[in-house]
C-alpha cells in the first residue's frame, strides 16, 4: 500500500463523491476524435466549487478540445460533460447560450476590445445580458476595484501593460459572476513578475469569491503556485491527477516526470556521469519525503536501527501547498546484501518513495 494514497487508485477517485453539492464541472468518460486522432480518449474529470484544478499537458494534448468541449463548441463522440449541474451534450445552439455565460474565460493574448474603454471592456458581458446602465457601471466599479484598477476605467487596453491588461481580461470574465473561470495559457504571455502577480490575484479571487478555477497551461510553475489539484493530460487520456503536493513529491507518469523535470532536485551531473547499474560501495539512492518525514532526522535514525551510515550527497526539502517535500540524494555502502536490503526497508517505511539508481564508480 502507497502511504501517500492509500489503496485508492488516484486516477478512478472522484474527488467530489463525498460531497453533496454537486461538482462545478464534471466529465465522464469523454471521447473526441478527429479522423484518426483521438484528441480526447475517455477522459473523466471533476472539479468541485471553490476548487483550483490544474490541467497541464503539453502542445497537442488535447487542452484545447476539451475546453471546447466544456463550452459546447465542440460535441463529444461520447461522455457526458456537465457544467454546474446541467448536461450540455446534446443541447442546441439556444440553450448553450445561458450556459456558456456560466464559464469566465481569460486567455494568453487577453482577448480585449482595442477601441473600447477599460469600463466598457468589463461591462460587455452585462450588455449582452441585458443589464442596466446604473448597474453596470456599480458592478464595473466592483470589479475594477477587484483587480487593482480602480482608476483605470477610462484608459484604453494600448495604454496598459501585459499584467494590466490581463487584469482586465479577469475583471470581464468575472462580470456576469461565473460559475467557473477557466483560464486558457493566461500567462504564458506574461514575464516571470507579471505571471507571479497574475497568479496571487487569481488565488486571491478563489479565497474570497469561492471561485471555481480550471487553470489550463503547460506551466507547472502556475499549477504550483495556486492549484489545489492537478491533472496530467497526454495524447487524450488523463495520465494522472492528485493534489498538486503529491503529484509534485511522486510524480507516476513519463510525461508527470518529464514536464516537472525543472522542479525536482537531480543529481549534479558529475555524479551521473560515474553511475553505473547495480550495487557497490558507493550505492546512491534518492529518498522522496513528504510532510513530517522531512523533518525526520533520517541518518541518525538509519544508523541507529540498522547501523547503516549513508551520507547525503544533494537534495533539498520545497514547500508545495504548504507542505514540506524533499528528495533526498544519499549514498550508502551496498556491498553486503543482507545489510543494504535492512536498510532499503528502513528508509521505505519512512519516506514515501525509494529508489536504488546504481553506485559511482571511483575515479582511481
Ligand atoms: P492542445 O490544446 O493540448 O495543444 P488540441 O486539443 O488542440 O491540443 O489537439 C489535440 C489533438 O487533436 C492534436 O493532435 C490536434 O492535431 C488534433 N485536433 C484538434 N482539433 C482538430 C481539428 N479540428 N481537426 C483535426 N485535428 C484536430
Amino acid at each position: 500500500m502507497n502511504a501517500l494514497t492509500g489503496t485508492l487508485d488516484p486516477l478512478t477517485i472522484d474527488p467530489t463523491a463525498d460531497s453533496d453539492e454537486p461538482p462545478v464541472v464534471r466529465l465522464n468518460a469523454v471521447t473526441k476524435r478527429f479522423g484518426v486522432t483521438a484528441a480526447l480518449d475517455g477522459v473523466s474529470l471533476s472539479i468541485r466549487r471553490g476548487e483550483i484544478l490544474g490541467l497541464i499537458g503539453r502542445s497537442g494534448a488535447g487542452k484545447s478540445t476539451l475546453i471546447r468541449c466544456l463550452n459546447g463548441l465542440e460535441r463529444p463522440d461520447s461522455g457526458e460533460v456537465e457544467v454546474d449541474g446541467r448536461s450540455i451534450v446534446g443541447l442546441g445552439e439556444r440553450e448553450l447560450q445561458p450556459l456558456r455565460r456560466r464559464i469566465g474565460m481569460i486567455f494568453q493574448h487577453f482577448n480585449l476590445l482595442s477601441a473600447k474603454t477599460v469600463a466598457d471592456n468589463i461591462a460587455l458581458p452585462l450588455k449582452i445580458e441585458g443589464q442596466k446602465r446604473a448597474a453596470r457601471v456599480a458592478r464595473v466599479a466592483e470589479l475594477l476595484d477587484l483587480v487593482g484598477l480602480a482608476d483605470k476605467g477610462g484608459a484604453y487596453p494600448a495604454q496598459l501593460s501585459g499584467g494590466q491588461k490581463q487584469r482586465v481580461g479577469i475583471a470581464r470574465a468575472l462580470a456576469a459572476r461565473p460559475a467557473l473561470l477557466l483560464s486558457d495559457e493566461a500567462t504564458s504571455a506574461l514575464d516571470p513578475e507579471t505571471t507571479d502577480s497574475i497568479l496571487s490575484l487569481l488565488k486571491d479571487i478563489n479565497r474570497a469569491l469561492d471561485l471555481t478555477i480550471l487553470l489550463i497551461t503547460h506551466e507547472m510553475g502556475a499549477v504550483r503556485a495556486i492549484a489545489d489539484r492537478v491533472a496530467v493530460l497526454d495524447d487524450g487520456r488523463i495520465v494522472e491527477q492528485g493534489p498538486v503536493w503529491r503529484v509534485f513529491a511522486t510524480p507516476r507518469a513519463a510525461t508527470t516526470r518529464s514536464l516537472l523535470r525543472a522542479f525536482q532536485p537531480s543529481l549534479p551531473a558529475a555524479l551521473v556521469a560515474r553511475l553505473v547499474p547495480g550495487r557497490g560501495r558507493r550505492t546512491v539512492l534518492k529518498v522522496v519525503v513528504v510532510g513530517d518525514q522531512a523533518r525526520e532526522p533520517l541518518l541518525a535514525e538509519l544508523a541507529l536501527a540498522v547501523g547503516a551510515r549513508a551520507s547525503l550527497l544533494h537534495g533539498g526539502v520545497d514547500t508545495v501547498q504548504g507542505r514540506a517535500v524533499g528528495a533526498l540524494f544519499l549514498e550508502l555502502d551496498g556491498r553486503n546484501e543482507t545489510s543494504f536490503a535492512a536498510a532499503l526497508e528502513f528508509l521505505r517505511q519512512r519516506a514515501s518513495e525509494v529508489e536504488a539508481l546504481g553506485h559511482v564508480v571511483d575515479d582511481d
